[in-house]
C-alpha cells in the first residue's frame, strides 16, 4: 500500500471520543465526552417532526439558509451589540468544528504561528496540524487559570497570524473577565493578530460570572472572527449546526473554504432550528439555572467524596485530581475507573501541552438521575481502583 499523509500522522484519534466507546464498552455512565443525555426544547422536535413534511430536503444555500441566518444574525446582533448582516457576516457550518476548521484555513498559510492556551479543547492541536500552522502553547494557571501577560506577549512577539480564545473554556471552566479580553484585545492590536472564538459555551456561565463576546471589544469587530455552535445551547450536539460571524472579508473567503469543504449544514435541521433561535430571553435564563442546579449538585457530591476539583465558572466540565492514586497514565486511570468504577472520564493529558498526569475531566450536562448514579459509583472509587505505589 502507498504511505499515508504525513499530517495524519501527526496526532492521534480524539482521545474524548474514544473515551465514550470505553464507556460503552463497559457498560459505565459516560461523563466524558460532553454532551447532555435529556432532551432538546420540546418545540424544536415538533417543528422538526414538521419540516420531515416541507421543502427542505435539499441543499440550502451553501452559507447557510437564509431563514436560519436571519434568526441568527437578530439573536446574536442582540448579544453582541453590533448588527450583523445575515448575507455578508454569516457562514452556517457543520457545527463549531468545522466553523473552527473553516477559520484556520481561512487565515492561516502552512508554517504560520498560532497561539492557543493550555489547557485546550483538544481538536485546536489537529486543527493547526490540518491547516499547516504551528501552535504556540501559552499557559493558563490553576486555580483561577489565569495567564502571564509577559508570558502572553511573548508568543505575540513570535508574530502568530492568530489566537485561538475559547471562552468559556472547555475543559477549565474559565471564563475571561474584560480585563483580561482587554489585554488580549491590545497585544492583538499591537502585533496585528487575528482572533479566533470558540464561544460554544456562551449560554452557560455560572452568577457572577458573564460571557463577554471578543468581537464585541472596541476595534475587535475587525480582527475577531467569532466561532459557536447551537449544540450546547440548545441540547442538540448531534444536529451539527455551527457558525461563524466575522467581518465581510473574511466571510467571503470562508464562504469558498466551508463551501468545498462540506456544501452546507443539513437544510432540514436548520429550518428545525430556527424555532430555538427566535426563542425570548427567558430560554437562556433557564438554562443557565438547569446548569447552575447541575453544577452545584456535581460538586457537592464530589466534595462529600473527599476528591478536590477546579469550580468552573462557565461551560459544564469538572478537573478531578487523581494524584492520590498514584497512577503514571492517566489514560490508563480512566480505563481502570470505567472499568472498576463505572463512571467514564477523558484523561486530562489530552487538554495540556504540559507535562500533566494527574487531572481528569468529568461533565455534568445529564440529567440529576445521572449524575446521582456516578456519585453514587464514585463513592467507592478508593475501594475500586487501588493505589499504585
Ligand atoms: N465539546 C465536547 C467535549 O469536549 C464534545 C466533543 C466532541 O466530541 N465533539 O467533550
Amino acid at each position: 500500500m502507498p504511505t499515508l499523509s504525513k499530517r495524519t500522522q501527526n496526532f492521534t484519534d480524539s482521545v474524548i471520543r474514544r473515551m465514550t466507546r470505553i464507556s460503552n464498552q463497559y457498560g459505565a455512565v459516560n461523563l466524558s465526552q460532553g454532551f447532555p443525555d435529556f432532551e432538546p426544547p420540546r418545540e424544536l422536535l415538533d417543528r422538526l417532526a414538521q419540516v420531515t413534511r416541507e421543502d427542505f430536503h435539499q441543499y440550502s444555500i451553501t452559507w447557510g439558509a437564509r431563514n436560519f441566518r436571519e434568526a441568527l444574525a437578530a439573536k446574536q446582533s442582540r448579544l453582541m451589540g453590533r448588527s450583523i448582516n445575515p448575507d455578508s457576516e454569516i457562514v452556517v457550518t457543520c457545527g463549531s468544528t468545522e466553523a473552527m476548521m473553516a477559520a484556520m484555513m481561512t487565515v492561516t498559510n502552512p508554517g504560520d504561528k498560532v497561539i492557543v492556551f493550555s489547557p485546550f479543547y483538544e481538536n485546536y492541536g489537529a486543527d493547526t496540524i490540518l491547516s499547516g500552522a504551528e501552535p504556540i502553547y501559552v499557559p493558563l494557571y490553576p486555580p483561577e487559570f489565569n495567564f502571564n501577560i509577559d508570558e502572553l506577549e511573548a508568543a505575540f512577539k513570535q508574530h502568530p497570524k492568530a489566537l485561538i480564545l475559547c471562552n468559556p473554556s472547555n475543559p477549565c471552566g474559565k471564563v475571561f473577565t474584560y480585563d483580561e479580553l482587554k489585554v488580549i484585545a491590545g497585544l492583538a492590536e499591537k502585533y496585528d493578530t487575528f482572533v479566533i472564538t470558540d464561544e460554544v459555551y456562551e449560554h452557560i456561565v455560572y452568577k457572577p460570572y458573564q460571557h463577554i463576546y471578543f468581537a464585541s471589544l472596541p476595534g475587535m469587530w475587525d480582527r475577531t472572527i467569532s466561532c459557536s455552535s447551537l449544540s450546547k445551547t440548545y441540547s442538540i450536539t448531534g444536529w451539527r449546526l455551527g457558525y461563524i460571524i466575522a467581518p465581510e472579508p473574511v466571510i467571503e473567503a470562508a464562504k469558498k473554504v466551508h463551501d468545498f469543504l462540506t456544501v452546507g449544514a443539513a437544510a432540514p435541521l436548520q429550518e428545525a432550528a430556527v424555532t430555538g433561535l427566535r426563542f425570548g430571553e427567558d430560554y437562556y435564563t433557564e438554562l443557565q439555572a438547569k446548569y447552575t442546579e447541575k453544577r452545584d449538585l456535581f460538586l457537592k457530591g464530589l466534595d462529600d467524596i473527599g476528591i478536590s476539583h477546579t469550580i468552573p465558572q462557565g461551560a459544564y466540565y469538572i478537573l478531578l485530581d487523581i494524584s492520590e492514586f498514584g497512577y503514571a497514565s492517566d489514560l490508563t486511570f480512566c480505563e481502570t475507573l470505567a472499568r472498576d468504577v463505572g463512571v467514564g472520564a477523558v484523561p486530562g493529558s489530552s487538554f495540556f501541552r504540559e507535562d500533566v498526569n494527574h487531572l481528569i475531566r468529568l461533565h455534568f450536562a445529564k440529567k440529576n438521575e445521572t449524575l446521582y448514579e456516578a456519585l453514587n459509583r464514585l463513592e467507592h472509587i478508593r475501594k475500586k481502583i487501588a493505589k499504585q505505589s
